[in-house]
């Protein structure tokens, strides 16, 4: 087993990455080494040794910071790790202290002027299409002029498809242009966390002054506060202040406010005076282009058929893109090879190989049995709304799951006409992005055809 602090790290790890990542970057490693100046991580290989200095340490080090541990110096040092068997590592030098807690932030009001952004977010390094250039422009233009425009600004739309990664170009941006700016970065479940310990410890004084004296006050995922009443009233009064003074603020969610159950009507009509902009998962040819620019990023260049096989086939997000980028990346780095196509489709094609007898009959019944309606409305011509939709559903999964042509997708639905395949994969997957139940019926349905 590992520390119980390197277990603590290592789940959060787990929540805030994609899953390829965490298991090509984060999965053999442990903690070898633990005083106040110094944490040692043990890691397999250089390759991993470097990704973790040069992309994860901040994170790595956030999470730490949360656990209560916030040494001087973090190393990551190659050791012999046995991948295949759990057993006790070699012993840890200092035991961890018991973990304290991280009122400090707000006991020691030890916030920065910068706290919470990461500098690898920046605009330079993201990739503008379709998907995203309303909400990259609107960045752009408060980054330029905070608090003048635009205020609040929102931005909503599924996971993984660079909303955080905006949100603090728009914080390092206005901080590079002038240096002496309070620019607050938060996510929301931070902002819970610290004002329920400022509550704890009768700080809330300390907590309210704190984000009311932001310039640029960042929060992400304002989803989060939902059902939290106390906190929703807080962040209230704090957006009241803001706003009064002209500061600029800003905020993400995974949907559009109204849509969010629980969340007060103030704050949802707060949300709303300033400019809400829908983000999408970026089309293919900006999908090929986040993947050239991530390959020189580490050096490599990718050949096309590898771009095109991967943006062909990891259409969720641009997280998931990332992780079988750095998935490849790490088996070519480590086996000294050159990224070409064979070598991809081995390397991904193995974690998304799909049963070869799935048939487009089946897609259809689960479909409908998943929704409870009777396979012969689904192919029928009724055009209820409970019907249409599971149709939709039953279009986009032949897509998804079998690549199939769209005038055969409407042929197997009893369509004629094929535009209908092409508008029905088109709203469920757009809709699926912002839409938590309908992801949720997609991939219960996947669940029970692949089980
Ligand atoms: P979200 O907050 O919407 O869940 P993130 O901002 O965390 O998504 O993005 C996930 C990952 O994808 C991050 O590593 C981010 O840098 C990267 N990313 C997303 N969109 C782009 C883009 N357009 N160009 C470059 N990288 C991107
Ligand atoms: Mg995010």
């Amino acid at each position: 087993m590992n520390s119980p602090l390197w277990q603590a790290v290592l789940g959060e790890v787990e929540l805030s990455i994609s899953k390829a990542n965490y298991l090509t970057w984060f999965k053999n490693t442990r903690l070898v080494q633990q005083s106040d100046e110094l944490i040692v991580i043990g890691v397999p290989n250089i390759f991993i040794k470097q990704q973790l200095e040069n992309k994860f340490n901040p994170m790595v080090s956030d999470i730490l910071k949360r656990n209560g541990v916030s040494p001087e110096r973090i190393e990551y040092k190659i050791v012999a790790i046995d991948t295949k068997s759990n057993e006790e590592p070699e012993p840890i030098l200092n035991q961890p202290k018991p973990v304290q807690h991280r009122t400090q932030a707000v006991n020691g009001i030890s916030h920065s002027y910068r706290q919470g952004l990461n500098e690898k977010y920046t605009f330079d390094n993201f990739i503008v299409g379709s998907a995203n250039e309303l909400a990259f422009a609107a960045c752009q233009s408060i980054a330029a002029n905070p608090g003048k425009k635009y205020n609040p600004l929102l931005l909503y739309g599924g996971v993984g498809i660079g909303k955080t990664h905006l949100i603090q170009g728009v914080g390092n941006a206005i901080l590079a242009n002038n240096p002496g700016a309070k620019v607050l970065y938060i996510t929301t479940e931070q902002f819970v966390q610290e004002f329920v310990e400022s509550l704890r410890f009768r700080k809330t004084t300390e907590f309210a002054n704190h984000y009311r004296s932001a310039d640029v006050l960042i929060v992400d995922d304002i989803q989060f506060i939902a059902g939290k009443e106390k906190i929703q009233e807080e962040f209230f009064h704090t957006f009241n202040t803001l706003h009064q003074a002209n500061k600029q603020i800003i905020i993400s969610a995974d949907r559009l406010p109204k849509d969010i159950p629980t969340l007060e009507e103030r704050l949802q009509s707060r949300f709303a005076w300033g400019m809400s902009i829908d983000m999408q998962n970026p089309d293919f040819e900006t999908r090929c282009a986040i993947l050239q620019s991530k390959a020189q990023n580490n050096d490599t260049t990718l050949p096309n058929d590898v771009v095109d096989y991967l943006a062909t086939n990891i259409n969720t997000n641009v997280r998931e893109l990332e992780g079988a980028l750095n998935q490849l990346l790490a088996f070519c780095e480590m086996r000294g090879l050159t990224p070409n196509l064979d070598i991809t489709v081995s390397v991904l094609g193995s974690t998304r190989s799909r049963p070869k007898h799935l048939s487009a009959k089946q897609i259809i019944e689960r479909t409908a049995k998943h929704f409870q309606i009777p396979i012969e409305d689904i192919l029928g011509p009724k055009r209820d709304k409970d019907i249409v939709m599971p149709r939709q559903i039953a279009m986009y999964m032949l897509r998804s799951e079998l690549h199939l042509s769209f005038p055969k997708i409407a042929h197997e639905l009893g369509r004629k006409d094929h535009t209908t395949a092409i508008h029905s994969v088109e709203k469920i997957s757009k809709e699926s992005q912002i839409d938590a139940s309908l992801r949720n019926a997609i991939s219960e349905i996947k669940e029970r055809l692949y089980a």
